[in-house]
Parts: C-alpha cells; sequence; structure tokens
C-alpha cells in the first residue's frame, strides 16, 4: 500500500536552524521519510554528519574550496557530491525527490525553488524571500507546474493549516501575530545603541541569524505580509499584523461571516515543519503541549510603526508591489549582514532599506530578469551606503 512508500525529501539549506530540526523530524519518522538530498553553504563538517547518518542520494557543497573535503570523507558511500552554487539547480532539477524543503536564508534560495517548481516538485517553503522577491513569478509557475507549495513559516502554516475545509470560502482578512521580538516596547533612544549580541537573543524562537536580526526590527513581520499576500492570494489590505508576545496563537483568519479561526500550539518549529513534510496527513509527535489550565495570559496589542519604521517600508512595499519589495529585501539582507559584523547601527538597518527603496526605479510588473537585476542593483546602492 502507499503507506510503506517513503516520502523522498530534499532539504536545501540542511545545516541551518530549519533544516537541522527538519532532520530530526525525519528522524524520527524513519518510515514515512527518506533523505535524498542535502545541502549545505559552508559548514562542511556538519554536511558530511548529516550525510553519514542519512545517507542521501545527493549532498552540494556550495564553498568550491571544500568539495575535495567532502568528497574524501564521503568516499566508499554511494553518496554523489557536487559543490557550487549551479549544483543546486541541478540538482533541484533531479527526479530523484518527492519534496524540496527550502530553507536556504535569503534571496540564494529562489533559483534552486524556482527550478524545483518548474519540474513539479512539491515544496515545503520556510524560504520566505523566494515569495518576497518574486511571489507574483513564483506562486504563477507553481500553479502552471502543479507545484504545491505547503508553507513552513510558522504564521503561515497556521493559516494554511485553519484553511482546510474551507476552499469555497472567502477570507476576510488574515491576522498575523508577532511577537514583537527582544525590543518590544523599547523607544529609539534605547534602539540606536543595541548591539549585535542583544539583537540576536530572541525571546521564544531559537533561529538562524538572519532571521533573528529580523524578528528584532520587525522586517521578519513586514516580509511575512508580503509572503502572505502572495502564498493566499490576498489584496495587501487583508493583511494585518498584531503583537501577541506570548507566541501561542500563531496566526489567524477572519471569514465573511466574522468568524475567526487560528491555529495554537508552544511556538516549536518542529511542528509546522513536520505539518509541510507529511501534508496532507497529521503525524503524532512528542512535542511539548500547551496547557490551558496553567495560569497564562494571551494579549495583544497593535505595533509599534512609530519606533519599528521597517513595517512600514514594507506595507508600502506591499501596496506597491512591483520590484518594490524586491528592492527591500536585498537591501534589508546587506543591512542586517552589516548589522552582524558591527559595521552599522540597528537603527541605520531601516534608513539602509529606506534610502535604496526611494534611489532604485519602480518596475510595475519585473521579468523574472528584472527582479534579478533589482536585486543586484539594489545591492550595490545599500553596500555604497555603509563605505561611506
Ligand atoms: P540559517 O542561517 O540557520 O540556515 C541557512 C541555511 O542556508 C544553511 O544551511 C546554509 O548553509 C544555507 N545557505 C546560506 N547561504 C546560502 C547561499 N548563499 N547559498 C546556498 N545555501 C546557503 O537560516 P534558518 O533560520 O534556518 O532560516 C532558513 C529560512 O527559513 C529563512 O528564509 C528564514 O526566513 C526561514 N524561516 C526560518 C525560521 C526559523 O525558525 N529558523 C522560521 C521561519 C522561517
Ligand atoms: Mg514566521
Amino acid at each position: 500500500s502507499n503507506a510503506s512508500v517513503k516520502k523522498r525529501i530534499a532539504i536545501f539549506g540542511s545545516t541551518g536552524s530549519v533544516g537541522k530540526q527538519a532532520l530530526e523530524v525525519i528522524d524520527a519518522n524513519p518510515n514515512i521519510f527518506s533523505v535524498e538530498v542535502l545541502t549545505a553553504h559552508s559548514n562542511d563538517d556538519l554536511l558530511i554528519k548529516q550525510a553519514l547518518h542519512f545517507n542521501p542520494n545527493v549532498v552540494v557543497i556550495g564553498d568550491d574550496k571544500k568539495y575535495s573535503h567532502v568528497k574524501a570523507a564521503l568516499a566508499g558511500h554511494p553518496i554523489k557530491v557536487f559543490a557550487g552554487e549551479k549544483a543546486l539547480e541541478e540538482v533541484a532539477a533531479m527526479d530523484i525527490y518527492d519534496m524540496m524543503l527550502a530553507a536556504i536564508v535569503g534571496f540564494a534560495g529562489l533559483r534552486p525553488t524556482l527550478c524545483a517548481i518548474r519540474n513539479g516538485k512539491a515544496i515545503a517553503l520556510a524560504n520566505k524571500e523566494t515569495l518576497v522577491v518574486a511571489g507574483d513569478i513564483v506562486m504563477k509557475k507553481a500553479m502552471e507546474h502543479k507545484a504545491p507549495i505547503i508553507p513552513v513559516d510558522s504564521e503561515h502554516s497556521a493559516i494554511f493549516q485553519c484553511l482546510v475545509g474551507e476552499t469555497r470560502n472567502r477570507i476576510e482578512k488574515i491576522i498575523l501575530t508577532a511577537s514583537g521580538g527582544p525590543f518590544l516596547g523599547k523607544k529609539p533612544n534605547f534602539l540606536v545603541n543595541v548591539k549585535r549580541d542583544h539583537a540576536l537573543q530572541h525571546p521564544n524562537w531559537s533561529m538562524g541569524a538572519k532571521i533573528t536580526i529580523d524578528s528584532a526590527t520587525l522586517m521578519n513581520k513586514g516580509l511575512e505580509m508580503i509572503e502572505a499576500r502572495w502564498l493566499f492570494g490576498l489584496l495587501p489590505d487583508q493583511v494585518q499584523v498584531v503583537i501577541h508576545p506570548q507566541s501561542i496563537i500563531h496566526s489567524m483568519i477572519m471569514f465573511e461571516d466574522g468568524s475567526i479561526k487560528s491555529q495554537m500550539g508552544l511556538p516549536d518549529m518542529k511542528l509546522p515543519i513536520q505539518y509541510a513534510l507529511a501534508f496532507p496527513r497529521r503525524i503524532p509527535s512528542n512535542f511539548p503541549r500547551y496547557d490551558f489550565r496553567k495560569p497564562n495570559t494571551l494579549t495583544f496589542e497593535e505595533p509599534d510603526t512609530k519606533t519599528f519604521r521597517n513595517l512600514v517600508l514594507a506595507t508600502e512595499a506591499l501596496n506597491k508591489g512591483g520590484n518594490l519589495p524586491c528592492v527591500l529585501n536585498a537591501a534589508n539582507e546587506i543591512a542586517v549582514f552589516a548589522f552582524l559584523r558591527n559595521r552599522i547601527g540597528f537603527l541605520d538597518m531601516t534608513d539602509l532599506v529606506e534610502r535604496t527603496m526611494q534611489e532604485l526605479p519602480f518596475i510595475p510588473n519585473p521579468t523574472l530578469e528584472e527582479y534579478f537585476d533589482s536585486d543586484g542593483e539594489a545591492r550595490n546602492f545599500a553596500a555604497s551606503l555603509i563605505k561611506l
């Protein structure tokens, strides 16, 4: 029967926070999943360890210089080793897996994910930047090639779960919950002095560096608004953000009759990862359970957009569309990178994004090539601001 056929998973970005947690889920469910592809950018030692444990068909190491080390370490095992950026696309196009977990961080995840979509693969999408940069084209291609896109981002997974059984019913709006990050309630006079190590401490989630900084600046929620718009085919004003510091409600949908559905649980990325990998099934887990009998208060408040202006910039990008979300994303990647290296301050990140959005020419309906160009130009401009 079908139950004995394992779902073959390709993990792009297996050495990251999402990738590692996905491997934990797969390790706990060896009869349901097999690992066929693992990719890493530079962490060759962890990639080798993962490959020896999961015995995939293929591994890809991004950094060419590390190819021979990986190759030697896996000699004698039936594991193919590739290196370099191009290899990610080549492997994404191979007919050796059923579902790609897109867990590369940033713009770098776009091309391999598009490749998988063109080959009709199911996508468990963690890489939100893919939809922020080129959401219209990515969703159109997914329709064309009948490639299902299952969200991994916890908010979008929540909405996706709430939509089960609601295909005929219109969404009035979706309400994305945001923890508010480590600086909830803080004002610019505090934020101006924030350093990377402080910003890297998130109260509820343990994640990769880039998304942790994005959570502290609320850019993460801005990116998620744009991600949601494309995933669920919404108009910009159907996407609302509310601060919910406890991160128990992972997001909500309001339907046309005023009824609200939410998905809840303790904050643990393994849950949305597992849901996406196993979809449409739910499989048992022993993740800790939320207990409503314990004293706890769930609170909600409006985001402070005067302080966290990234939300304003992202809303502008969401409303205007075109290449503006792509430009916002590119400038933000440069800004976060510079902040992580102590090159610019916490509030400078927003200024950098704003100035880049003002500088780049607006393109209302970009082609894929124009998105790539906008990304490159925005990176160059944002980087030039840092050198001054
Ligand atoms: P991470 O930094 O921990 O891991 C990133 C992975 O991508 C690593 O395996 C790394 O080797 C690979 N990578 C990095 N740069 C690359 C490049 N240029 N080319 C190829 N591979 C590259 O990131 P993460 O926290 O796991 O996040 C991954 C994605 O999932 C991000 O888009 C993030 O927004 C999204 N996401 C993460 C979480 C979370 O809890 N960490 C939650 C929701 C969404
Ligand atoms: Mg999220």
